[in-house]
């Protein structure tokens, strides 16, 4: 079977996940592409579910508009770049403001989908967005240590480069104030040099 339809395989399978009792389908997934740059989100927020597509409200507005600025517009990117995430359905809110963050048990079911998108894909760049993805590949205490670097590293037996991005959620001030905003210039940099990322222009 051609790798583009294993993917569509996958798609369908994972839309019909309803493996965590307190998360709330649907099953926010992107455009099935054979894509060699893998972003990794948190989970959908409550407006994802409706417009059926990930980062697709506020903090989407914050991303693509990051992307164009090294020259990739948003209809490009996700039909070029596979959009994944930690967890993959809405958590609902947190009673203390905000959406509630997926729990242990949560991210560990749901990582079954991302572990099988890197087997299918084999990406050479990984993106991950936000503290709660950057952890799920490197050990991350501070956001300063890790936003501006690249680091290569093998993930589930397959060398990818770590391109590690900071939430672009309003709620977030670190990516609009020092240190925070020149380590996403640097990031930003490193990114529109990768050479997948090129491949994209
Ligand atoms: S969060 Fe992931 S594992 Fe849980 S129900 Fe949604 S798709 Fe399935």
């Amino acid at each position: 079977m051609k790798k583009i339809n294993l993917i569509q395989a996958h798609h369908a399978s994972l839309s019909q996940c309803r493996l965590c009792p307190d998360m709330i389908p649907p099953v926010i997934i992107g455009q099935a592409v054979q894509a060699e740059i893998l972003l990794v989100g948190q989970a959908p927020g409550d407006r994802e579910g409706e417009i059926g597509r990930p980062f697709a409200w506020t903090a989407g507005k914050t991303l693509f508009k990051w992307f164009e600025s090294i020259g990739v517009d948003e209809i490009t990117f996700r039909k070029q770049v596979y959009m994944s995430a930690v967890c993959r359905c809405f958590p609902g809110k947190n009673p203390k403001g905000g959406d509630r963050v997926p729990n242990k048990e949560e991210i560990a079911t749901c990582s079954q989908w991302i572990n099988k998108e890197i087997e299918l894909l084999q990406p050479r760049l990984i993106i991950p967005v936000g503290k709660l993805a950057i952890s799920q590949y490197l050990p991350v205490n501070k956001l300063v240590d890790v936003i501006g670097q690249s680091i290569k590293k093998k993930i589930n037996g397959v060398e990818v480069e770590l391109l590690p991005l900071p939430h672009p959620s309003g709620a977030s001030t670190w990516h609009r104030m020092s240190p925070g905003k020149a380590l996403l210039g640097q990031a930003l940099a490193l990114l529109a040099e990768h050479e997948s990322w090129r491949k994209m222009q």
